[in-house]
């Protein structure tokens, strides 16, 4: 079994209970993880508050910077292992794992650089004052972290709150986070203090709502479904605790007839079919200006029905869902979607050498879907893709921001004016021009509106949600 780490040293789980790591491109359980409780999280977030009045908290910021760029450079060193374990363990294609491999090591690799340029401000007052903001870190951070990219998102998430000073307390999710579990161990290896990082595996309804609940942490940073996202903030306002939410999205790409479609047909179907689909930024409506739509839908047909699915290590375009679960929830808006006559236009292929016992599902096109049905309306977490016509820039505007979620969208379209205008007008945090970045982007600052959160990560902004701003004013002559 898999234990937790806590205080840079492997601990049991004080329940003694594990809980099964499945395979989910053959079913099979493979590894086991500790299974945490409220007494695993508060030794955790002792190690951490510890870490935080000592050893760690000490450092300058510079020198938190050279820690955080070693674990970049050691996590470089140990690609391969991590991408081969995030492979196994979400059902990655390798070639996505891999990328997700060197994204977790250029975000540690961002923070460090920036560690040492989080600066306050002087404020001009009133004859006789001098007053200046300082940034602190809130102290000790609690983290939930998704399956679908455990080290992408712990890559944005601890990244940031380590190089702003805090001392982190991690609960990955208990579908996937074996690679966590050894990047930790690396940080422990490179001279992380003891208590800086800790990792407490286990359920959400248990070792996540003690993290959140958990009177010793200063802020919480949550990534997952829009339902335990609310829950979350509630059960974190019982301590007036500060939570960053990054949710869901069912996320537009608004094609006009003056696009480049050659550059953006591979674009749409990889923004729906990487991580089978299971992005909380994918690509999952696609609007299409009335007079291009025939021809776009065609296109896009031929593209879907050429892709190929089977398990990771195939590293085909598209693996598996993470559990039968995640599956059954994709097959059963497919039924809704026959049920109701919605035409199913083009779907991949799962290959035949794939496991029966795995949770595959062929990648699938969905035309004519009228906007207020749940496959335009609803996540779906999978590589089902809804095509529905606009017939002007306002009607496309308003099916855009007609969802309940707000995290993405895209705009394809020559027309300058009209890029402006749109990106402009639509909810969401961030807006890609004839591109999509899929939440790509380390640079980038990332998070939604409405449903899909508030906060946001990535970027040098992810810095400011992971400190305190003080104002310190001074009287004098
Ligand atoms: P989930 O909300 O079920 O689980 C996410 C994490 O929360 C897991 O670690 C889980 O153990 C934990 N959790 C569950 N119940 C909890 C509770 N009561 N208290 C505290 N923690 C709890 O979501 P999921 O199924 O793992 O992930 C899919 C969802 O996440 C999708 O909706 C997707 O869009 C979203 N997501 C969003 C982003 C983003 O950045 N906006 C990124 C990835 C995934």
């Amino acid at each position: 079994m898999k234990q937790h780490f806590i205080g840079n040293q492997w601990v049991a789980p004080s329940s003694g209970d594990a809980i099964p790591v499945i395979d989910p491109s053959d079913g099979q359980p493979f590894e086991s993880l500790a299974r945490g409780n409220a007494s695993d999280i508060d030794q955790a977030v002792g190690a951490a508050r510890a870490a935080y009045e000592g050893a760690w908290g000490r450092l300058s910021a510079a020198e938190r910077g050279r820690l955080l760029q070693k674990l970049a450079q050691k996590m470089l060193d140990h690609a391969e292992e991590l991408a081969q374990l995030e492979a196994r363990d979400c059902g990655k294609p390798l070639r996505q794992a891999r990328a997700d491999a060197a994204a977790v090591a250029r975000y540690f690799e961002f923070y460090a650089g920036a560690a040492d340029k989080l600066h306050g401000e002087t404020i001009p007052y009133q004859n006789g004052y001098t007053v200046l903001t300082i940034r602190e870190p809130h102290g000790v951070t609690g983290h939930i972290i998704p399956w679908n990219y455990p080290l992408q998102i712990f890559g944005r998430s601890v990244g940031a709150a380590l190089a702003a000073g805090n001392a982190c307390v991690v609960k990955p999710a208990e579908d996937a986070c074996l690679s966590l579990l050894r990047v930790a161990e690396l940080a422990a290896q490179v001279g992380f203090p003891e208590g800086a990082l800790n990792i407490v595996t286990g359920y959400g309804q248990e070792a996540g709502d003690a993290l959140v609940r958990h009177p010793g942490i200063d802020h919480v940073s949550f990534t997952g479904s829009p339902a335990i996202g609310k829950l979350v903030a509630c059960a974190a306002a019982e301590n007036h605790t500060p939570v960053t939410l990054e949710l869901g999205g069912k996320s537009p790409q608004i094609v006009f007839a003056d696009a480049d479609f050659e550059a953006m047909l591979p674009v749409v179907v990889n923004a729906i079919v990487q991580n089978a689909g299971q992005t909380c930024s994918a690509g999952s409506r696609l609007l299409v200006e009335r007079s291009a739509y025939e021809e776009v839908v065609a296109r896009l047909s031929v593209a879907f029905g050429k892709l190929r699915v089977g398990p990771a290590s195939m590293d085909l375009d598209c693996g598996p869902l993470i559990r039968q679960t995640q599956l059954q929830r994709v097959v059963g808006f497919l039924e809704e979607v026959r049920r109701d006559g919605l035409p199913i236009t083009s779907q991949g292929q799962v290959v035949a050498e794939a496991p029966k016992t795995g949770f595959y599902q062929a990648p699938t096109l969905v035309r004519d879907v009228p906007p207020g049905h749940r496959l335009a309306q609803e996540e779906v977490f999978g590589p089902v893709i809804a095509a529905m016509p606009f017939d002007d820039e306002a009607h496309a505007l308003r099916l855009a921001n007609g969802t309940a979620y707000g995290l993405v969208a895209s705009v394809w379209s020559r027309d300058g004016s009209r890029q402006m205008r749109l990106a402009r007008k639509l909810r969401c945090g961030q807006v890609f021009i004839n591109n999509y970045g899929a939440g790509g982007g380390i640079e980038l600052p990332f998070g939604g509106v409405k449903a899909s959160g508030h906060g946001r990560e990535k970027g040098f902004e992810a810095l400011y949600g992971f400190t305190v701003l003080k104002t310190i004013s001074i009287k004098h002559d």
